[in-house]
């Protein structure tokens, strides 16, 4: 009897060791794959379905600022008074319009981000020194995304941004740089040499002073043409605003964008006037 009671004790400890290193390895294992897990890169970019096409106004601005020389007629013709210009983007915010960088566009059809509810693209031509004194205090104020197409040859000349200014705005997360070319040049029918020189010299000196890549390119007085087109692809651009009006925006246009002029349009009046188009 005691040599059974025995047995069965023993068999009992035998089986209980076996539960508890079983246990163990289990704990050591969940434990190794919870460290590795941690330690991998999580691949967390969602993927959405690419989006054949889709309709974003992509307003056009180039100063915003009160204009002092009323005798300046060609500054007049291009402005946007700041109250103004405040009054659009409230107009725009209030009526449920997400502000995107033109990256976040390309990004948009390419599937790479989810597309916000009723996009729209606010950009600015030529870096004007009034983008920084009288546009980005607005669009911080809002915290509206723009773009600003800077024409990098400008760069520290008066009524264009200082280098200074220009690191401010693209460190500022809201602002994207984008090129337009080095000394503004229409490039349509351009010495293909020049062209090229204008479109990949402007990309560089801007990644240089800015650290970033620089993607998005507007054509100087919305001058180009397929060559061009090429041009701006094989310079490593993901996309081209031009000045032809139109909201539509798909793989195939994304160098040949095109873009409205809100004018003095507030309220319903640029509502209408972006959603008709
Ligand atoms: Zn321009």
């Amino acid at each position: 009897m005691k040599l059974i009671k025995r047995r069965i004790i023993l068999l009992s400890v035998l089986f209980l060791s076996i539960i508890l290193i079983e246990n163990l390895n289990h704990y050591g294992k969940s434990v190794s794959n919870a460290a590795k897990a941690a330690l991998e890169p999580t691949i967390s970019t969602p993927v959405f379905t690419p989006l054949k096409s889709l309709a974003v106004p992509i307003l056009i601005y180039h100063y915003i600022e009160y204009v002092k020389d009323e005798k300046d007629t060609i500054r007049k013709s291009l402005n946007t008074n700041p109250y103004l210009f405040t009054n659009q983007v409230e107009t725009l915010r209030n009526a449920g319009y997400t502000f995107i960088t033109a990256s976040d566009l390309i990004d948009i059809l390419e599937g790479k981000i989810r597309p916000p509810k009723k996009p729209v693209l606010l950009t600015f031509d030529d870096g004007y020194q009034d983008f920084y004194t009288d546009a980005f205090p607005i669009l911080r104020r809002y915290n509206v995304k723009a773009v600003v197409y800077v024409v990098s040859g400008f760069l520290d000349m008066s009524n264009y941004l200082s280098t200074l200014q220009l690191k401010e705005i693209a460190k500022s997360g809201l602002v994207e740089i984008g090129a337009h070319t080095v000394h503004h040049l229409a490039l349509k029918g351009l010495n293909s040499e020049l062209a090229k020189s204008e479109i990949e010299e402007s990309k560089k000196t801007l990644e240089r002073l800015i650290d970033t890549p620089v993607v998005s390119f507007a054509y100087p007085d919305g001058s180009f043409d397929k060559t061009i087109e090429k041009l701006i692809q094989e310079a490593g651009y993901r996309s081209a605003t031009t000045t032809l009006h139109g909201l539509e925006v798909n793989m195939d246009n994304r160098f040949a964008l095109y873009r409205l002029h809100p004018g003095d349009k507030t309220g319903n009046l640029l509502l209408n006037f972006l959603a008709q188009k």
